[in-house]
């Protein structure tokens, strides 16, 4: 169990413009909702840098799953929406950055990360890979969104359709994470864990299970062990059903901790979805192999 300390100013400002900072500190202290949807009290700034602070005591503690709140991932440089204040996994990559080079950040939340691709979308040191239901809240993340100028490659959209089942994503997983990943070579993994893609949960519709996160938490963790001594962060984003999100969290702790065997890790019947995926899966290797190698 790690003890987190509010993250330093210059950690937020790492990743935020220090107006913005500012401007979360002022309306929090009044009470005052940062957008519509991300209602602030008088202890969110607060509990905001704790949340940051979470993530780089896991970056620094390294296979540790930092269990924060408020989410961080719709937060980009000046503006927070969709619950998020401060973007925690962008804020413990910069501070991973210290000492590692190339960070993966591995985003399966069921709602694209626009906040975390736009703070690194020019930045090739950062490789953006991001699971999602689409069309969907906050709209972004089609597949044709690949980074810019020297980032251009260096982020891997993978929209994906209505109950695409665990079946779907776990391809997808091996299909394009992990070649991409073995090509990027990481010096750090970190995963933005949201499970709100959960069958049981109200605010996605991708029909995942608590077996699927912890086979997902598989492949990550294999990446990490192929390419970094194993060097893992995890922090949780999104979701709202609490039963099944601390079902999920549990499967994922039993992967990190070798309790959740690759017998386990056996491919899933594709489902309705098959068809689709395979599609899909074509589609993105079609665009993304300008930058990548596809077997
Ligand atoms: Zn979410």
């Amino acid at each position: 169990m790690l003890t987190p300390r509010p993250a330093e100013f210059e950690q937020v400002a790492a990743v935020h413009d220090t107006g913005y900072i500012r401007e979360v500190e002022a309306l929090s202290r009044l009470g005052m909702p940062l957008s519509p949807d991300t209602p602030l009290s008088g202890a969110s700034y607060d509990a905001a840098l704790l949340a940051a602070g979470g993530a780089i005591a896991a970056v620094d503690a390294g296979d540790a799953f930092a269990l924060v709140r408020p989410p961080g991932h719709h937060a980009s440089r000046d503006n927070g929406t969709g619950f998020c204040i401060f973007n925690n996994v962008a804020i413990a990559a910069r501070h991973a950055q210290e000492r590692h080079e190339k960070i993966l950040i591995v985003d399966w939340d069921v709602h694209h990360g626009n906040g975390t691709q736009d703070i690194f979308y020019s930045d090739p040191s950062v490789l953006y890979f991001s699971t999602h239901l689409y069309p969907h809240y906050p709209g972004t993340g089609w597949l044709s969104e690949t980074g810019a100028g020297e980032g251009a490659g260096f982020t891997v959209n993978v929209p994906l359709p209505v109950w695409t089942g665990d079946a779907g994503v776990l391809r997808v997983f091996d299909e394009i994470l992990v070649p991409v990943a073995m090509q990027f070579k990481p010096d750090y993994v970190m995963v933005s864990a949201g499970f709100d893609g959960h069958v049981d949960d109200p605010l996605g519709s991708l029909g995942l299970t608590e077996d699927g996160y912890g086979d997902m938490a598989l492949r990550v963790k294999q990446v990490a062990e192929d390419n970094c001594g194993g060097r893992i962060a995890f922090v949780l984003e999104g979701g709202y059903h609490f039963d099944a999100l601390s079902r999920s969290v549990l499967a994922v702790l039993d992967s990190m901790a070798g309790k959740r065997c690759s017998g386990d890790n056996s491919p899933k019947p594709a489902g309705e979805s098959g068809g689709r995926m395979a599609d899909r899966i074509r589609e993105i290797k079609k665009v993304q192999g300008r930058y990548w190698e596809f077997g």
